[in-house]
């Protein structure tokens, strides 16, 4: 899942400037479940915005999910009469319904920050960082994109200690030795002295916007 999390409210409030009437527009997907930006979120800060910005109208919305056209087209009739769009997506979602609801400036009230999990309740923790060319097979299902500091495809670097990487002592763990001890309890230590050669980074972010398409999905 995505994972964002709001942004402070004065930074929120500083986008609102000069607007009147604002949609607060949720997502019922991923900021959902992370709880950054769905319909209990959206009532909430609207709620907040009511108080400290008396002069303005919130209206609130969440749709089934900001990254697909068709709960996008039919946001627009919520968007009616509205002079901003605030957007309780994740930064796909914010961005997307910038380009399908013409004619209203569309801001984030998110910081979108990775691909993870629900580690714990109330903990949300990176776990991909959508490389166009998984790995995890090779180290135990652990991936060392997001899990390494320095994101090495051969580890551990002379920085690990004790199990830590050094970027953190206290609180990151390093990456390479979960890979190591997860392939050590899986009986594949084998796996550890294949070299690993450089990544083709034109499959990640590095080769521009990427798209996948199924033709056999497409109408
Ligand atoms: S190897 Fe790449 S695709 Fe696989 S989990 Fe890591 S970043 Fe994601
Ligand atoms: S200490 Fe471990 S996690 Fe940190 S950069 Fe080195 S190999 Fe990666």
């Amino acid at each position: 899942m995505v994972i964002a999390e709001r942004k402070p409210i004065e930074e929120i409030r500083a986008m609102l400037d000069g607007h009147k009437r604002v949609l607060l527009l949720g997502c019922q997907e991923c900021v959902t479940v992370c709880m950054a930006g769905g319909s209990k979120e959206v009532a909430l800060l609207a709620s907040a915005l009511r108080m400290v910005e008396p002069d303005k109208e919130f209206m609130e919305s969440t749709v089934e999910r900001q990254c697909e056209r068709e709960y996008l087209e039919e946001a627009r009739g919520a968007a009616e009469g509205c002079d901003l769009i605030l957007s309780m997506g994740c930064g796909a979602g914010a961005g997307f319904a910038s380009d399908i609801i013409e004619g209203i400036q569309v801001v984030p009230a998110l910081n979108t920050k990775s691909i993870g999990v629900v580690d714990e309740p109330g903990s949300w923790v990176e776990r991909c960082m959508a490389c166009g060319e998984c790995m995890l097979h090779l180290t135990g299902g652990l991936c060392p994109i997001a899990l390494c500091s320095k994101s090495l495809l051969n580890g551990p670097c002379g920085g690990s200690q004790g199990g830590m990487c050094e970027v953190d002592q206290e609180n990151v763990k390093c990456g390479w030795q979960l890979i190591h001890d997860r392939l050590k309890s899986l009986g594949r230590e084998d796996l550890l002295e294949e070299i690993r050669p450089p990544k083709d980074w034109s499959a990640a972010h590095d080769g521009g916007p990427r798209r996948v398409v199924r033709e056999d999905a497409m109408a």
